[in-house]
């Protein structure tokens, strides 16, 4: 039985080699407190005195208890009746047996009181003060049983004060059988989340601080209304975060060869060298293309705009064709190119001429995606596998399929048939996979995934839906908080549990990647991402809709908002990516560099604003 009423106060500490707590809340939010354990007084429990507290607080346990109190409540009433029903000498014979039983019972519950007594100390047993009472009227009660069985001639004070002790073993019932409440609690405490929840309230009770009173109050609140990895309110001064953050919102795998070491790398990198140009050339794509893609298919800095121009405007389909070749991936659909060209035709023409959410982007996208996979190894260290491979980059190039220049939050306010169609939550995302599956499926001439087995079929959509979900920025903050936290973590398995996690953030990041490439190619993604949010602002302001964030052409400064997107935004994710891709090193302080560029260009554009008046 627990040593005490309150529950808050009966959990152990979950890991007693921790010495120091932290304790982080936004209400303070720059300040991290180190609160030794020492100076809060709390007991640190031994490993073995967890196992005995849990021990005791099992659900086992604590039924055989309440299965020995009503036999020791009925053994009691038997041993009063038969005092009254028969004579003294039939009494005693039967009296020996009965005490035995008792003996054997009371002989439990001492043993209970002692493992009591070693999980959590004579202190914290004893803060409940009737325990003290119950451990008297056991000991007593002992040793009158052991006083019967040795001499049962007893005189008439013995008599006396044993009657009073059966009296008060009765109220030793009573209190024993308050172990009932406690049985309908026991599968309640079960879930880690819970029992932080209990650490916590403990924790609270010893301190003094009120202002530590408080942030605990905030982790119980945040943790118990599982709200961990929700954005709260910020103050003013990231006022611009949350308005980047906001921007959109509103409104198993079977592996066939997975490439492990540094050995079977080259051996595949010396094959691929060796695979004819012919048998590119035979996917007729362009020469000119096939040139750049052999030399620098893997790097950051390929312009996608020269790419899309040297095709024809046809840049998407043609580097779809080369992933397709260069990773066996005709082998893994067992499929004809003509239908994988076919396929990815139809894809670029659903892209509309955007300014910037346009098929170049979605090239652009499904591009660094490959730079990430590649040069920065996350095929090695996801050790992903052709199929794995395929997923990212088709969902590169679809991700954006049908995308109409205008974000979530427009198609919401405006109510818009997609935001009817997908209740209001993820609006496009929802929509650009559900059409490229039906383009598939519509058309068998194209149809990518008619050869695959079904179960393979099953995996390859859903991994492809949710890494296009996850380019939602309504979901950036909680994502990439959850993903930080899977990295930090000692279970963290990049290539087993967490891999489709970090495929996802592999294509959001590639979304969001222009700050990280050259200045000059970024340059012109900003210009064309403005020139289609300020067309929607136009489109807001017509319908006397809210103005959305950065689609006031009269009042957006191109360079502070890019300022603001790569300190709020780009170098968080990217930060993110580090934390596993090592690799992507060299290329993480091309962030800070566009920066700088920025930082210098916001007078310029100050004054350009400066020069433009509102109709
Ligand atoms: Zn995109």
């Amino acid at each position: 039985m627990l040593p005490s009423g309150s529950d808050s106060q009966q959990r152990s500490l979950e890991n007693p080699d921790k010495q120091t707590m932290r304790v982080d809340s936004t209400k303070r939010n720059d300040k991290l407190i180190e609160v030794p354990r020492k100076k809060l007084n709390m007991r640190l429990y031994t490993e073995s005195e967890q196992k005995f507290q849990d021990y005791i607080n099992s659900k086992i346990v604590t039924i055989s208890i309440i299965a020995l109190v009503g036999a020791y409540a009925i053994l009691i009433f038997i041993i009063v009746a038969l005092e009254e029903l028969l004579d003294e000498t039939e009494f005693i014979n039967v009296s020996s047996i009965l005490s035995w039983i008792e003996l054997g019972i009371l002989i439990i519950f001492i043993l209970e009181i002692f493992v009591g007594l070693y999980a959590w100390g004579i202190k914290k047993y004893y803060k409940d003060k009737w325990l003290i009472l119950d451990t008297l009227i056991i000991l007593l009660s002992l040793f009158f049983v052991i006083f019967e069985l040795a001499d049962q001639k007893t005189s008439n004070v013995i008599k006396v004060i044993q009657a009073v002790f059966r009296f008060l073993r009765i109220f030793l019932l009573i209190r024993k059988a308050q172990t009932f409440r406690r049985l309908a609690t026991i599968s309640t405490i079960s879930t880690p989340a819970e029992k932080i929840v209990r650490f916590l309230a403990e924790l609270k009770e010893v301190l003094e601080d009120e202002n530590m009173k408080l942030d605990i109050n905030y982790c119980i609140d945040k943790i118990g209304n599982n709200q961990l990895y929700q954005m709260g309110k910020l103050d003013e001064d990231n006022a611009e975060a949350m308005a980047w953050l906001n921007q959109s919102q509103q409104g198993k795998t079977e592996v066939k060869r997975v490439l492990t070491n540094e050995q079977q790398l080259q051996q595949q990198q010396q094959q691929q060298q060796k695979k004819v140009i012919a048998n590119f050339q035979k996917l007729n794509i362009p020469k000119r293309l096939l040139d750049i893609l052999f030399k620098q298919h893997d790097d950051l800095y390929i312009d996608p705009f020269e790419c899309d121009k040297l095709c024809g405007g046809e840049g998407l389909v043609n580097l779809m064709l080369f992933f397709f070749e260069n990773y066996n991936l005709f082998d893994v659909f067992l499929i004809k190119p003509k239908v994988v060209r076919g396929y990815f035709e139809e894809v670029m023409k659903g892209y509309l001429d955007n300014p910037y959410h346009n098929k170049v982007h979605a090239q652009d996208v499904a591009q660094t995606c490959n730079f990430l996979l590649s040069k920065c190894k996350f095929i090695e260290i996801g050790q992903l596998d052709e199929q794995d491979i395929a997923c990212v980059l088709i969902a590169g190039a679809i991700h954006d399929y049908g995308h109409p220049g205008l974000t979530n939050a427009f198609l919401i306010n405006s109510r818009n048939e997609l935001a009817l169609t997908y209740n209001d939550q993820s609006v496009l995302e929802m929509f650009h996979p559900s059409q490229c599956f039906k383009i598939a499926w519509g058309n068998q001439k194209v149809n990518i995934f008619e050869n695959l087995q079904f179960q393979k079929y099953r995996r390859i959509r859903e991994s492809i839906i949710l890494m296009v979900l996850s380019t939602d920025m309504a979901h950036h903050a909680s994502e990439l908080a959850v993903t930080n936290s899977r990295i930090a973590a000692p279970d963290f398995e990049p290539n087993g549990k967490d891999k489709q996690r970090l495929m996802d953030l592999i294509v959001h990041s590639s979304d969001v990647s222009n700050p990280t490439k050259s200045f000059e190619i970024y340059k012109q993604w900003t210009e064309k991402v403005l020139t289609e949010f300020w067309l929607q602002g136009d489109k807001e302001r017509d319908l006397g809709l809210p103005i959305s964030y950065l689609c006031n052409r009269y009042t957006t400064n191109m360079a502070e908002a890019q300022v603001g997107f790569i300190d709020y935004v780009v170098k968080p994710t990217f930060a993110c990516v580090l934390g596993f891709l090592p690799a992507y090193e060299p290329f993480f302080q091309n962030l800070d560099k566009n920066k700088a560029k920025w930082q210098e260009l916001i007078e310029y554009y100050k004054q350009q604003l400066a020069s433009i008046q509102p109709k």
